[in-house]
């Protein structure tokens, strides 16, 4: 069966091709914000259930937390304002602008960096190697986070999508990360949290390690991450790294900083 030959030659390359110790020597790391460098996704579902009965969306029923998941998490703002007036797409960014800021307002007193955020970020630093976030969020909320993780001088770029012709899950806004930091795909590997993000990030040929904070395992394997990881600690990241060290020659206590 000459197509089942293919298929299976075909899975072997893509799986061969998909694994995080292909990119050794490692070079940098780009991580998506929302969802991947803190849990801000309970904020955002939080502001849009309060707001979107007030414009009477869906008969004035608040959503829920899977009809967020699918239509609203990891999605540019563009986007949203389509699908919540298809007819007015200006009424359609006024509510996303809205939401946004009370999304700035809650994340004062409720954002929460994701678990082992700083432990990853000492293993990046300790090997010197370069790190970019790339977003679809506002640059407004992105600064903002940024700053309220004590990330703001860890990061040597940061790529807004609404500031690229095509946001996420087109793969502009990673090849601008890249282009940024003057480092190649083939040794950069990126953290991402949602479809559309995985979806971005591997159109622009890189691994991805999916963070499951958000967004259920069975919506987020659609979008071929390399594997699944439930927040920085969880020993499957800590065991690819492991790999990683070996393959690129760095490990601990080297620093090529
Ligand atoms: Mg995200």
């Amino acid at each position: 069966m000459p197509n089942c030959l293919f298929i299976f030659l075909f899975c072997v390359r893509a799986t061969s091709k998909s694994s995080l110790s292909g990119v050794a020597p490692l070079e940098a790391v780009l991580f998506d914000i929302d969802g991947t460098l803190c849990d801000s996704d309970p904020i955002h579902y939080y502001a849009f259930r309060e707001m979107l009965p007030e414009i009477g969306f869906n008969g004035g029923v608040p959503i829920t937390e899977e009809y967020y998941i699918e239509n609203f998490a990891g999605k540019h703002n563009d986007d949203v304002a389509r699908i919540l007036f298809p007819d007015d797409f200006e009424r359609g960014l006024k509510f996303t602008e809205d939401k946004e800021a009370m999304f700035r307002r809650l994340a004062v007193d409720k954002l929460k960096r994701v678990n082992g955020l700083y432990k990853v970020k000492k293993w990046i630093e300790d090997r010197g190697l370069k790190r970019a976030a790339v977003t679809n969020a506002p640059r407004v909320n992105a600064e903002l986070m940024i700053s309220m993780l004590g990330l703001s001088d860890f990061f040597q770029g940061l790529v807004i999508g609404n500031e690229c012709e095509h946001a996420k899950p087109h793969p502009e806004p990673y090849l601008k990360g890249l282009e940024i930091l003057k480092a190649s795909k083939e040794h950069t590997f990126v953290f991402e949290d949602s479809v559309s993000g995985i979806k971005a990030a591997v159109a622009a040929g890189m691994p991805v390690v999916g963070l499951t904070t958000g967004n259920p395992e069975h919506i987020l394997v659609e979008a071929k991450p390399t594997f699944l990881i439930k927040d920085y600690e969880d020993p499957k990241l800590w065991a690819a790294l492991e790999e990683l060290d070996k393959k690129s020659g760095t490990g601990s206590g080297t620093s090529r900083a």
